[in-house]
């Protein structure tokens, strides 16, 4: 089926909340478009004009814009060099913006230009101060948006606008986690509202257990990529339907299905209603895999067999899988699935059993509806985010096709990726300017421009990543004085949050999601030989920790806990450090500042990983379990892997093999490493190898080479085959 982006004109004029000087009333296109968020020249503009107000409103430009004091603004006016970089930085704005024919996409696939691809994810994590993402999975669905902004791909995307965001985070005396919601101002984020035509707020509307539920629609726009985003507090709607999208991963199974319901139904209204005829969709994990029904129903209803229509439907879809193990995917009891879908299946004409029969999971105590298996069925192409995930998934999933050898299985892998100028530090990327070529970033996945990292003179790296760490102390600091002067904390979590730290000493950061998994206490494991090794003499080591648990994660919440109370030990001198609130911020100063990022996770459970990724491309070097990305990234010289390629029965031969391999390599390989400094004071070794980390792992595991991977080996497969039927 041909597809086109003839589309409606979307009614969405940018909210007119600032009163700016004429001269620079640019500022305001520039704080609704995320494309700032990753151009510092454009964040150095704002933050220019007033320094405290920009960190005053946690790099928010729409409450900054508001609340900037004039006679800065004023200052601004007068300051030649101010208006340079405010002209220079419009004009590369728009030509970004203008430029969309010139792209590295519309260069290789003219003819696609004009063909949607569709994407759909629950969380998307583009900036702080948009907290509508949890972890990992949001940030990669936020890097995907703006590296396809950056190639050039005709991307639309669908997710939530959550009243509530995700929550905020505070560690209590005894190491509890409490989880605070609060009502965001919608008024204060970057984002649009879509009208209709009469200037009212453009909704859906989707029948949920004989009831209709209407969503508002929200617009984001990340660089070029119109991210659309589901609401459904509108007062159309019954309270209980208001609270629907509030939050992030609710436990509640009814309130799950009727936002999945929302996501996946709605989400191709939503499209629909803006005129886009997507010729590709690729769901980000399973939550949206209702989107398949909807558009099988469509094509039911313009005449189809539900057989033509699913054949249709595959060959247009992509599915991601993120989840290695099967407990972790969503899937709903077959009572919910009559209550919510009785009313579907014979618009798909289907009886109750052969709808039941795209996602149903057999278990030994009973049938579920599987969001994961409905996605698989309903896929023509699905894909893990690694290697071994890869191969991880098609066993798991080998019971869909019982007639199949396990590596026929039809589940390939994509390798993550991360997008570079997001979580690259200024200092970074102005190095590489120099040194790899003023072009670095057009070419940031061709391995050979890396090649000249081999010319940065070691002092030169070595500045740079103690400037970084500097920064990291001294951002601690500030925060945990506020911390205190609030009231918020106790003396003793005053050490807990960081002040005590050393910016001279090796620096081990693990920061991630506090899933049991991803085991955050191995490195405590065993306490009195932890203790020796942050205390030598003249080799101290600092360790900081920081995370969430989800609310309902009563495990992971005991995890934290285990940790801050090991933390409060005073015997450690405040060299173990628990920050609060972990976001895309406090990663951003981590993930720079630090000199090893740690990974322990139980292979294989980490289908990827990202926050490695991160860290290397900033020099850091990643000590971490052969799982997920590392074990396609480590080559033996760029960076440490914890334990061997392999996996284990039981886990706690596991933890305690890897606890033993983690703890050798610090006190043989990684602390000496660190301290061993020639006559300049240089740890000439442990720079060459950053080096080596960031020629080998930079290119590779950038979100480009993630994206052209799902351009060429995905979209634009999808893209033929929908053709040829
Ligand atoms: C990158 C990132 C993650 C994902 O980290 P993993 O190492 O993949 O667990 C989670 N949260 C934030 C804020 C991040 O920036």
């Amino acid at each position: 089926m041909a597809a086109d982006l003839k589309r409606r004109s979307i009614n969405s004029p940018i909210p007119n909340r600032f009163s700016l000087p004429r001269r620079l009333g640019k500022l305001s296109d520039l704080a609704y478009n995320l494309w700032w968020t990753w151009n510092i020249d454009a964040e150095h503009l704002f933050r220019s004009i007033d320094p405290h107000t920009w960190e005053d409103t946690n790099h928010n430009p729409v409450v900054f814009l508001r609340k900037v004091p004039r006679q800065c603004l004023n200052a601004a006016l007068h300051n030649s060099h101010f208006l340079n970089t405010y002209d220079h930085v419009i004009d590369a704005f728009k030509a970004y913006m203008a430029g969309a024919q010139n792209t590295w996409y519309a260069r290789q696939y003219p003819e696609r230009i004009n063909q949607p691809i569709a994407y759909f994810s629950s969380e998307f994590g583009l900036h702080q101060t948009l907290p509508i993402y949890a972890g990992g999975l949001g940030i990669l669905s936020g890097d995907h948006l703006k590296e396809a902004s950056d190639l050039g791909l005709p991307l639309v995307a669908v997710g939530f606008l959550y009243t509530q965001g995700y929550f905020i985070q505070r560690i209590t005396e005894d190491g509890w986690q409490e989880s605070l919601y609060a009502n965001l101002s919608f008024n204060d984020l970057p984002v649009i509202p879509i009208l209709d035509n009469n200037g009212d707020a453009l909704t859906i509307n989707v029948m949920i257990a004989g009831r209709e539920v209407y969503a508002r629609l929200w617009k984001v726009q990340v660089g070029r990529v119109m991210l659309v985003l589901l609401d459904t507090n509108v007062p159309k709607n019954q309270p209980s339907d208001r609270e629907l999208s509030a939050r992030l991963y609710t436990s509640d199974l009814e309130m799950r299905i009727s936002q999945e319901i929302i996501l996946g139904i709605g989400g191709v209204q939503a499209l629909r209603m803006l005129g886009f005829n997507p010729a590709v969709w690729h769901m980000n994990e399973g939550h949206s895999a209702f989107l398949v029904l909807e558009r099988a129903r469509e094509l039911v209803q313009a005449g189809n067999s539900f057989e033509e229509a699913a054949n249709e439907v595959r060959a247009s879809t992509i599915f991601t899988t993120h989840t290695p193990v099967l407990a972790g995917n969503d899937e709903f009891p077959l009572l919910l699935i009559d209550k919510y879908f009785s009313n579907y299946w014979p618009r798909l004409n289907l009886d109750r059993d052969s709808f039941l029969d795209l996602a149903r999971h057999k278990q030994p105590w009973g049938e579920t509806f599987a969001m994961s298996i409905l996605a698989l069925h309903m896929s023509g192409r699905a894909n893990g985010v690694s290697e071994l995930h890869g191969q991880v998934a098609r066993k798991m999933w080998s019971f869909l096709w019982p007639n199949t050898p396990v590596e026929d299985i039809p589940i390939t892998h994509i390798t993550n990726g991360v997008h570079t100028s997001t979580w690259i530090a200024r200092r970074m990327e102005n190095l590489y300017y120099h040194y790899l070529g003023p072009d670095w970033l057009e070419h940031l996945d061709n391995p050979e421009i890396w090649e000249a990292i081999e010319k940065i003179p070691y002092a030169e790296l070595w500045s740079i990543r103690r400037h970084l760490k500097r920064r990291l102390v001294h951002y601690i600091r500030e925060r945990a004085r506020k911390q205190w002067l609030n009231n918020r904390i106790r003396s003793i979590q005053v050490i807990a949050s960081g002040v005590l730290l050393d910016p001279y000493a090796l620096t081990i950061g693990f920061a991630r999601r506090f899933a049991t998994y991803k085991r955050a206490n191995l490195i405590l494991r065993d306490p009195e030989r932890l203790l020796r090794l942050l205390n030598r003499p003249g080799m101290p080591v600092q360790i900081i920790f920081a995370g969430k648990a989800h609310p309902a994660d009563e495990p992971g919440k005991r995890l934290i806990q285990e940790v801050y109370r090991q933390i409060k030990r005073s015997d450690n001198g405040g060299r173990l450090v628990f920050l609060e609130d972990y976001d895309m911020n406090l990663a951003r100063y981590l993930l720079q500042g630090v000199d090893v990022w740690l990974n322990t996770p139980q292979r294989p459970n980490e289908a990827s990983g990202t926050s490695g990724m991160k860290a290397a491309l900033n020099g850091v070097l990643n000590c971490s379990v052969l799982d997920g990305w590392w074990r396609e990234g480590y080559n033996g010289h760029n960076g440490w892997a914890i334990g061997e390629d392999r996996d284990y029965d039981d886990p706690a031969t596991q933890d305690a093999a890897d606890a033993e391999s983690l703890y050798q390599l610090l006190e043989k390989q990684i602390i000496p490493l660190y301290y061993d400094r020639s006559t300049e004071n240089l740890p000439i070794k442990w720079l060459a190898r950053e080096k080596e980390s960031i020629r080998t792992l930079a290119p590779r595991f950038s979100l480009r080479r993630m994206l052209k991977e799902y351009i060429g080996e995905m979209y634009i497969p999808a893209h033929s085959e929908s053709e040829l039927l």
